[in-house]
């Protein structure tokens, strides 16, 4: 995906009529993802859509600030390395979440930190679709940063109307010990309307669950026609995509990790998929 043509865009004065109007504006050579919606707040593009085939992905950063992922989360990567790329001061990233149209569903796919700065809600009233209209909820995993705005303050659902999807080996571990306080919370709060999935079913929607275990217990990566949505297959893609046997500290399995990152950047790449990382630099497509 080109993403520079793209950017030039949006860096230009940040020209949302001249980028909007532009109606399905090419900004991936060889995935056929176009972008047709952009929406910007103070200086930074935080929403953006793009087509990709039938399935149309919008992207909303969760995070307000600018996120750089520190050097520290990366203590396998010498500081050699990380200078020859120019990432010593971190690497740039965020916080995303994406709404997915499928010919068959609208699905979220995590939920942010649910920060008090979180953009997630107005990022969905940006495409017109209000917390009632969600009615699939996808999480790759259950880390804080994937599941937290999933609930008010006060504990209550934000989504009322929404059925959730997570991998029972994912539910199962953080299940297991009721010291995980939020993700038990959390699940209490749907628990109604649950689905434990398997890898390899096929999610309404057309979607098909991939095992990429490690990053978690129950990690998954999400198929749907020709976009890959990846959760936490990378933290710091410059240095991951060219270096995936680094891996952040925050991969419980390394061997594991380091495995389902090679496998599906090349599975992305052979088959000429667009990612959507829930830590990809903006606009978190790649
Ligand atoms: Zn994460």
């Amino acid at each position: 995906m080109n993403i520079k043509t793209y950017l030039l865009c949006g860096t230009a004065a940040l020209m949302v009529a001249s980028c909007g109007g532009n109606a399905k504006k090419q900004v991936a050579e060889g995935s056929g993802a176009t972008a047709d919606t952009l929406a910007v707040r103070g200086d930074s593009v935080y929403t953006l859509a793009v087509q990709v085939g039938d399935v149309q992905a919008m992207w909303i950063r969760d995070n307000a600030a600018d996120r750089l992922m520190p050097r520290t989360l990366f203590p396998d990567a010498s500081d050699a390395l990380m200078d020859s790329l120019g990432l010593a001061g971190g690497v740039p990233s965020t916080v995303s979440t994406f709404y997915v149209k499928t010919a068959g569903a609208g699905i979220l796919f995590d939920t942010g930190l649910g920060a008090t700065d979180s953009r997630l809600l107005s990022g969905l009233q940006t495409f017109g679709i209000a917390p009632a209209d969600v009615k699939y909820v996808y999480l790759t995993h259950m880390h804080g940063d994937h599941i937290g705005g999933m609930l008010t303050q006060e504990g209550e659902a934000v989504f009322p109307a929404a059925e959730v999807y997570v991998s029972k080996p994912e539910y199962d571990y953080w299940m297991a010990d009721k010291a995980n306080r939020q993700q038990v919370a959390t699940m209490e709060a749907y628990k109604d309307r649950l689905h434990l999935f398997q890898f390899g079913d096929t999610l309404p929607g057309g979607v098909v669950a991939m095992d990429a275990v490690g990053h978690t217990p129950g990690h998954t990566v999400f198929q749907a026609g020709g976009l890959l949505v990846v959760g936490d297959l990378m933290h710091g893609a410059a240095l991951q995509k060219v270096h995936p046997e680094v891996c952040a500290t925050f991969d419980m399995d390394k061997e594991a990790a380091i495995g389902a990152r090679r496998r599906f950047i090349r599975y992305a790449e052979e088959n000429g998929l667009t990612m959507a990382g829930m830590h990809l630099p903006v606009p978190a497509f790649d």
